[in-house]
């Protein structure tokens, strides 16, 4: 993937200037650069590879039972009209029969990998899931955002206090109701709002 700073920074001057922003005012002079750094900021989770941020799990000494993250922040960029979505991760697993585990903080950071790229929550949600299952192959795998859209807030419908939820849940979290229901529990007990 190539990047190419000094171009994003061109084409922000230009956007403001066919918005009739010309010239740039006194204040506005550094905008240009600034946007192209926050959009190089918004989109680094393109030069992570979310395999390599699990690839190191652990034997957890015969430890089988849910490992759950919740109330991970993240803010992702809607594909769409290029708005912040913002809001809160829960991400759990059932460990698979080998009991390998990764560390708390790699969960984090997978969910950061996946935010800092243009998304859609749907997606977003499912390449979530599909990293996990992928490097841990666990019995289960769940996967709940909850967030704010910025452009349904201050746009479009401007429904500033709705939240979008999304869910991605596999194997046992699917087809067992009591595990699923375990790990809703958990979820919904870190709820913060
Ligand atoms: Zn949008």
């Amino acid at each position: 993937m190539t990047r190419n700073p000094e171009k994003v920074q061109q084409a922000a001057a230009e956007m403001l200037r066919h918005l009739g922003i010309d010239p740039l005012p006194a204040g506005m002079k550094n905008t240009p650069d600034r946007v192209a750094r926050m959009w190089l900021e918004l989109t680094a989770g393109y030069d992570l590879d979310p395999g390599a941020l699990l690839k190191t799990s652990f034997d957890a000494d015969g430890y089988d039972q849910m490992v759950v993250m919740r109330g991970i922040d993240f803010s992702s960029t809607c594909e769409h009209h290029l708005l912040p979505f913002i809001g809160r991760a829960t991400v759990g697993y059932l460990p698979g029969e080998d009991g390998r585990v990764v560390g708390a903080s790699k969960l984090a950071r997978v969910v950061d990998c996946f935010a800092r790229r243009f998304q859609i929550q749907e997606r977003m949600t499912k390449q979530i899931a599909d990293a996990v299952e992928e490097c841990l192959n666990p019995r289960a795998v769940g996967v709940v955002l909850v967030a704010g859209h910025e452009c349904m807030a201050c746009r479009g419908v401007r429904k500033p206090r709705a939240e979008f939820v999304t869910s991605a849940l596999r194997g046992a979290f699917r087809s067992d109701p009591s595990a699923r229901a375990e790990f809703l529990a958990f979820h919904h007990h870190g709820r913060q709002s």
